[in-house]
């Protein structure tokens, strides 16, 4: 946990203010003491003065107090705090979210990939958000498209920015899991006019639908928003401890790439003479962890405050919202190791932006069917919704603060048994998220040789438990055919 903040003790209070502090910055103050910060940047990007800047954890921190009018502004846009699930969702879907599904309103699902073979390559998953995002800047659909670059002092850090034109689009591509403060990006859009598309996780989104309740003319300028899946992001300090255990080789690189190959793929260093170096255990032979084992570990370490009390894994509230296709190949000749998106098209700009990329050829795309879509990222989204309900109730009964969703976090699903456990489970593999003092001993293990031994057999149980799922489905095919 961040523990006691020191946004307020740290503040650079001019005299004059130090009795007297606006009211609006207190309450910022609070939002961010109180764990409830998980930085979006929509503060920042939202504040008509710029008072709001970041700290090195990309936590919002006052530079300018003069400039401040407590106009309320920033607390009033902020999601950590509130986001009022069922209202909000009713004003986009003209329909009470189901609080026990997971997977939110959509209209269709469907599986891609960028027709682009090399877009196809570099993509996180199938390339679609980047093949979709160049279709319509190319058309003409878009001025330019918010979306995350790697900063170019600290490599494995995030940067947003607005990307107007293809090879800014193209820099973009790829997952950073440290988190970004997207939205800082509102102040660009407002000063701007101009028509963007809007990439971000799914709490930036929830930053962005409450922006354009305070200011219109953010949702004139976006003219669709796509969020990415997400189970949680990491703290800084995990690739703080990363980076160091990769000593001088650090030193000297260009790039960090969190993810080279194919889903789960492995994060590498570009070194100075433009050779790729893996970041974990590149002295080993044989196998090596993928990107998605050693981010098992990192979230069970490394899972910011805030991320253990958000439940919306899918990016309910996105036009569009994509995630890496985490189920069986729907057809015997899929193979998802080429690269595949997994695509919810959740509203009607959503779904013909889409249909467009589709019909010119930027995209290719096959439909499954809703069942498919409902099984497809639910282990992941269902471990996230109730760890969140585990957490907010913790934190309830213990006084602490907690996010205000309204009447969605209130009501605690109906639960089995087993599901109970399951959370137990799950929240006791995360027991280090709350003794932050001891996780980066354990991290510092993991990426030694004892740890790369576990990792080795979690790879082999992961192998069996992929291979029976394939199986399985391949047979219910075989039997029942696709239904
Ligand atoms: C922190 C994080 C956690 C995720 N967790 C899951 C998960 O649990 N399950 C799952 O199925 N998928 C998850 N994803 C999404 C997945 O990794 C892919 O981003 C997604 O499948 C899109 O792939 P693509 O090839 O279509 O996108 P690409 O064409 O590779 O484009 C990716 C786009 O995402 C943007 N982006 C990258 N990092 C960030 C960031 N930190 N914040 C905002 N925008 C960003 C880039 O600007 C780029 O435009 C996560 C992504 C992130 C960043
Ligand atoms: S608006 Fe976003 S960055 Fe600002 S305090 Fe709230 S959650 Fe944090
Ligand atoms: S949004 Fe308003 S209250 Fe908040 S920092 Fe800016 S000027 Fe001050
Ligand atoms: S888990 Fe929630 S709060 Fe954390 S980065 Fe993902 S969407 Fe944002």
């Amino acid at each position: 946990m961040r523990g006691k903040s020191p946004y307020l003790e740290d503040m650079e209070w001019p005299v004059e203010a130090l009795n007297d502090p606006p009211r609006a910055l207190r309450g910022l103050a609070k939002i961010v003491d109180g764990g409830l910060c998980h930085r979006c940047g929509s503060c920042v990007g939202i504040c008509p003065t710029g008072v709001l800047g970041f700290d090195k954890s990309d936590y919002p921190e006052v530079k300018n107090l003069s400039a401040c009018t407590d106009c309320d502004l920033c607390v009033k846009v902020c999601p950590g705090d509130e986001f009022a699930f069922e209202r909000l969702h009713e004003n986009q879907f003209q329909k009470v979210p189901d609080i026990e599904n997971t997977h939110g309103s959509f209209l269709e699902a469907t599986i891609a990939y960028s027709s682009q073979a090399q877009v196809r390559e570099d993509g996180t998953s199938g390339g679609v958000i980047t093949g979709l995002l160049e279709q319509m800047l190319e058309s003409g659909a878009i001025d330019g498209a918010v979306v995350i670059q790697s900063d170019e002092n600290v490599l494995w850090k995030g940067k947003p920015v607005i990307a107007r034109t293809r090879e800014e689009i193209r820099r973009a591509t790829k997952s950073k899991y440290a988190i970004s403060p997207t939205n800082s990006v509102f102040s660009e859009i407002l000063r701007q006019p101009g028509r963007y598309a809007f990439v971000g996780l799914p709490c930036q989104i929830h930053g962005f639908v409450k922006a354009c309740e305070l200011d219109p003319r953010l949702r004139e300028r976006v003219v669709v928003t796509i969020g990415l899946f997400c189970h949680a992001a990491i703290e800084h300090e995990a690739f703080e401890i990363i980076w160091e255990s990769l000593g001088e080789r650090a030193r000297g690189a260009k790039r960090f790439i969190s993810r080279i190959g194919k889903h789960p793929g492995a994060p590498h260093i570009e070194l100075a003479d433009g050779s790729l170096y893996p970041v974990y255990f590149g002295d080993m032979r044989g196998y090596r962890p993928s990107s998605m084992e050693v981010i098992n570990i990192l979230y069970r370490l490394y899972t910011p405050p805030r991320c253990l009390t958000c439940f919306d894994a899918l990016a309910e509230f996105a036009d569009i919202a994509v995630g890496d296709p985490w189920m069986a190949p729907p057809e015997d000749n899929i193979d998802f190791k080429e690269g595949y998106s997994f695509v919810l098209l959740r509203t009607d700009r959503g779904r013909d932006v889409y249909r467009v990329a589709c019909e010119r050829g930027a995209l290719v795309s096959m439909p499954i069917t809703e069942k498919e879509a409902l099984a497809c990222n639910r282990k992941m989204a269902t471990e996230k919704r109730w760890r969140a309900f585990r957490v907010i109730e913790t934190h309830r009964r213990q006084g602490k603060s907690i996010p205000a969703y309204g009447d969605a976090a209130r009501r605690f699903p109906r639960h089995s048994g087993l599901q109970f456990l399951e959370t137990e489970a799950h929240m006791l593999s995360h027991i280090f998220c709350f003794i932050p003092k001891l996780r980066k001993p354990v991290l510092q293990f993991f990426l030694g040789k004892g740890g790369y031994l576990l990792l080795w057999l979690n790879n082999k149980r992961r192998w069996l438990r992929f291979f029976l799922r394939d199986q399985t489905a391949l047979w219910k095919r075989r039997l029942y055919g696709r239904r």
